[in-house]
């Protein structure tokens, strides 16, 4: 390739799409450079996805315990410690980002650890040292960044998704704001190690955009838990006293309170990133607008991940990542470009229950589709009914009542994060209920019981 480039490509940020990218492009023979400005592995690996799980892990142990007495065992009296959760944690990410690296290395990416910004169509600047590099082709995939309302009084005193993770000591209680993802998922973890826990949302039922059954059966497990929801309600104002922080709302409560977790949503992390000097242009809603190939309104800058807002989750900007790397460098392997394909795109919330959701709801399936019918189940795992807990797993089945395809799954409990990904593959191949009937069932399972639906619970025409 030509020389006027001192690279074929560099990629501006170490997150999940950005070192995809990089490490495919590199495979395929082009001179890749990568900058990261905080830590390689990006949200997801550092203070996302993977340290959520481990938390996640951890606080599962408390409802194990109790378990475990009514299958005979006495266990003896459990203490937790904050502290050495968070150092096996930092342990384990410090791991993976060093695999990251070693990954990166070995492709034969040049990875500058500094904040990198775009100063012309071709030109990029290293911060730390002033060089300017030349590119080709430009990859953002700088991720997004957790929202606080910057009109809130009081909002030095919140963390958000960045902080909660390395927090000097455990939090006795806990207010969360938000009532998607994040929040429900924290709710979970600091419920179950111990603390009183408030989730306050701004409407009247979290998880909007879930099915229905998932919301409601989720909500019913934490109210038994011990967390309380506060509904229809913002902050208003967030003040410091002796005794920890009291957060005020919209009507007037008083939550006092250690810890105020913030978790409203995340924006894409394009500030001070230059991108007007390559003439680059946003969508509505201040992401980056880019085409079906992540290409931007600039034919040699793309973009991949949360930055885009498309489907804000890991797995899609990998894919993002590495079909951009192929499409650019590909040829040269006999690749040819192909497009991600953002249909029944499986994935979990790590509440606890845990909830795994495929393809349609069933609002969404009665909105397209004339007839459509319901296949629900509602029942005691086998371990609760020796462990005597109360929750229950809820499955759900939507299916097109003309055709019999099978248009969206929905669990509620324990392991629906490992059989939705499972599940996700007959619904990609478009299956159908009889397809379902048709499996025998591993036994005793409760993913049997997927396979083993045959009563429609109800069919809803237009
Ligand atoms: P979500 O979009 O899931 O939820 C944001 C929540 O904040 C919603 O309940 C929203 O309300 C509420 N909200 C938005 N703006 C305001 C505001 N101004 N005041 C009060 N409340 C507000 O975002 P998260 O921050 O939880 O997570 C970000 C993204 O990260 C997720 O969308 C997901 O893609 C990804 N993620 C995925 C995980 C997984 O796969 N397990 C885990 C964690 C994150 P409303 O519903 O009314 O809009």
């Amino acid at each position: 390739m030509s020389d006027a480039f001192d690279v074929d490509l560099f990629v501006i940020g170490g997150g999940s799409g950005g070192v995809r990218a990089a490490r495919i492009a590199a495979g395929h023979g082009a001179r890749v450079m990568l900058a990261e400005e905080f830590r390689l592995g990006g949200t997801c690996v550092i203070r996302g996805c993977v340290p959520k799980k481990l938390y996640v892990l951890a606080s599962r142990f408390a409802q194990d315990f109790e378990a475990a007495r009514g299958f005979g065992w006495k266990p003896g009296p459990a203490s937790f410690d904050w502290q050495r959760l968070v150092g096996a944690k930092e342990a384990e990410i410090t791991r993976l980002e060093g695999l990251y690296a070693k990954g990166q290395q070995g492709a034969g990416v040049e990875v500058v650890k500094t904040r990198a910004v775009i100063e012309g169509p071709h030109e990029i600047r290293l911060v730390n040292d002033g060089r300017i590099i030349r590119a080709r082709h430009i990859l953002v995939a700088t991720g997004g960044r957790p929202n606080i309302d910057p009109a809130l009084p009081g909002r030095e005193h919140v963390i958000t998704s960045n902080e909660v993770f390395d927090l000097e000591t455990f939090p006795r209680r806990i207010v969360i704001a938000g009532g998607g993802y994040i929040a429900l998922e924290f709710a979970g973890i600091f419920r179950l190690l111990g603390a009183e826990v408030t989730v306050i949302y701004r409407g009247a039922e979290v998880l909007k955009n879930f099915d229905q059954d998932m919301r409601e059966g989720l909500v019913a497990a934490y109210e038994r838990a011990g967390i309380r929801f506060v509904l229809n309600d913002v902050f208003a104002r967030i003040d410091r006293t002796e005794d920890g922080l009291v957060a005020t709302t919209r009507t007037g409560l008083r939550l006092e309170t250690d810890q105020v977790l913030m978790a409203i949503g995340r924006s894409p992390n394009i500030e001070g990133l230059g991108l007007d000097k390559a003439g680059i242009t946003l969508a509505p809603d201040g992401a980056i607008a880019v085409d079906a190939q992540s290409r931007t309104n600039i034919p040699h800058v793309f973009a991949v991940g949360d930055v885009t807002n498309r489907v804000t989750l890991t797995p899609v900007a990998i894919r993002e990542g590495h079909a951009v790397a192929d499409l650019l460098f590909g040829a040269a392997k006999g690749i040819a470009p192909w497009q991600v394909d953002y249909a029944n795109i499986p994935t979990a919330v790590f509440t606890t229950p845990e909830i795994g959701t495929v393809g349609l709801t069933e609002a969404e399936a009665r909105k397209a589709f004339a007839v459509v019918d319901i296949y629900r189940t509602s029942f005691r795992p086998i371990r609760a009914t020796l462990s005597g807990g109360e929750d229950r797993t809820v499955m759900k089945i939507v299916v097109d009542g003309e055709t019999d395809r099978v248009l969206g799954v929905h669990i509620l409990g324990e392991g629906a994060g490992e059989m939705i990904q499972l599940v996700g593959i007959p619904l990609r191949m478009g299956a159908t209920k009889a397809d379902f009937d048709a499996t025998m069932a591993v036994h005793p399972t409760s993913a049997e019981e997927l396979v083993t639906m045959r009563s429609r619970t109800a069919r809803h025409t237009r």
